[in-house]
C-alpha cells in the first residue's frame, strides 16, 4: 500500500514550471500513456482540477482523475537548484516566447499569505526530505505537442503551413474557448504553450492552473489580480482591474497573428510585439491578410467591451473560413 502515484511509470518530463511538473507516464495496469501533472498542494491548487472535471469537450484536454500524495520523481529544476551548473538548459537561448521568467504569479485574490513554499524547496535542495503534499492530475496525453512547437517548426521553415490548416486550428481554439466561457469560467493564461494537439490531431486547450470564475456567487464582478503571462496578458489583466471573460480574447488575437505571420528571430519578435499589442501590424500584413487583420485588430482592442465574444467570433469566422477554403 503506497501512494497512488506508484501506479505509474515515468517516461519523460514534458514541462517543468516553477510550480510543478508535467510527466509523460505509463499506467502500470492499463498500459496506456497519460500526462501527469504534479503541483505543490496549496489552497488554490484544487481549482484547476475542479474546473477540468467540469469540462468535457473535444477541444479541451481530457481529465481522467486526481489525487493528493507525496512527491515523486524530483524534477531537473529542483536538481539544478543544487548543482547550478552553468550552461544548463536554462541558459540556452531558444526562440522563447512567454518563458516562465515573465510569468506573473502575484495572485492574491483570496490569499491570506502563508508563503513558505519557496523556503521549503530550498530546504529540499539541501537534501532535506520533502514533506509537502502534492496534487497529481492525470490527463489525456497530447501527443501532437504544443502550438509553440507548431509555430517554431513553421518559423524555422521545417514545415509549410496552409491557410486551411491555420483556419482549422484557430477555429478549434475559438470553439474550446467558447465552451470554457459558456461554463462561466475564464482561462486567464491562453498562449501557445498552453494550447496542445491531441492524438486525433485536434486542438486541446490545457493548463487550467489560473482558471477563475467569471463572477462571484451573487453574479457580481470579482476583484482580480495581475496573474498570468505578461506578453500575452490583456491590458486590464496587467493593470489589476476587474475583468471578465473578454480578457481571454486579447491573447487569442496575438496567437492568431503568430500563426499567420512568420517571426524569424527573437529580436524581430521583441521589436514587433509592443506594436502588435497596440494594434499596429508589420508592413505588408494588412495587405495580404486584410480580413484576418480586421478580426485581430478587434480582438486586440484596449477596452474589453470592444472585443468580440468567443461565440460571435465563432459565427463570423465560420462564414469567413468557408469562403476562404473554396477552391
Ligand atoms: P506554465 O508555467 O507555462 O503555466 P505549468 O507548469 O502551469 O506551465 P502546464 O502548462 O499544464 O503546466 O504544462 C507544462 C507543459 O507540459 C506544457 O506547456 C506542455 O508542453 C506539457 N503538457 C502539459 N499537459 C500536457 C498533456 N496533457 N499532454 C502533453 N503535454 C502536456
Ligand atoms: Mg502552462
Ligand atoms: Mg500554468
Amino acid at each position: 500500500p503506497g501512494s497512488h502515484s506508484e501506479l505509474f511509470e515515468m517516461i519523460t518530463e514534458l514541462g517543468d514550471g516553477g510550480y510543478g511538473c508535467v510527466y509523460k507516464v505509463k499506467h502500470k495496469i492499463d498500459g496506456k500513456i497519460y500526462a501527469l501533472k504534479k503541483v505543490i498542494l496549496t489552497r488554490k491548487a484544487d481549482s484547476e482540477v475542479k474546473a477540468l472535471a467540469q469540462l468535457e469537450h473535444p477541444n479541451i484536454v481530457r481529465y481522467i482523475t486526481s489525487w493528493h500524495g507525496p512527491n515523486i520523481w524530483t524534477s531537473n529544476q529542483q536538481r539544478n537548484q543544487v548543482s547550478n551548473t552553468p550552461g544548463s538548459s536554462s541558459d540556452v537561448v531558444t526562440f522563447d516566447r512567454a518563458g516562465s521568467g515573465e510569468r506573473d504569479d502575484d495572485d492574491d485574490d483570496d490569499d491570506d499569505g502563508d508563503d513558505d513554499d519557496d523556503e521549503k524547496s530550498e530546504m529540499e535542495s539541501l537534501g532535506v526530505t520533502d514533506s509537502r503534499t502534492y496534487l497529481f492530475i492525470q490527463m489525456e496525453f497530447c501527443e501532437g505537442g504544443t502550438l509553440t512547437d507548431w509555430i517554431q517548426a513553421r518559423n524555422q521553415m521545417e514545415k509549410q503551413r496552409t491557410t486551411a490548416e491555420i483556419h482549422k486550428i484557430f477555429d478549434e481554439i475559438i470553439t474550446g474557448v467558447e465552451y470554457i466561457h459558456a461554463k462561466k469560467l475564464i482561462h486567464r493564461d491562453l498562449k501557445p504553450d498552453n494550447i496542445l494537439f491531441g492524438a486525433d490531431g485536434k486542438v486541446k486547450i490545457g493548463d487550467f492552473g489560473l482558471v477563475a470564475a467569471q463572477t462571484d456567487q451573487k453574479g457580481e464582478p470579482l476583484e482580480r489580480s495581475n496573474i498570468g503571462t505578461r506578453s500575452y496578458m490583456s491590458p486590464e489583466q496587467k493593470n489589476k482591474k476587474n475583468y471578465d471573460e473578454k480578457t481571454d480574447i486579447f491573447p487569442l488575437g496575438l496567437v492568431w497573428f503568430e500563426m499567420i505571420w512568420e517571426i524569424y528571430t527573437a529580436s524581430e519578435r521583441e521589436k514587433l510585439w509592443p506594436d502588435l499589442r497596440n494594434q499596429r501590424f508589420p508592413e505588408g500584413f494588412r495587405d495580404v491578410y486584410s480580413t484576418e487583420c480586421t478580426f485581430i485588430k478587434k480582438m486586440l482592442s484596449y477596452s474589453p467591451e470592444h472585443r468580440p465574444h468567443a461565440k460571435d467570433m465563432k459565427e463570423n469566422l465560420s462564414k469567413f473560413f468557408s469562403l476562404g477554403q473554396k477552391p
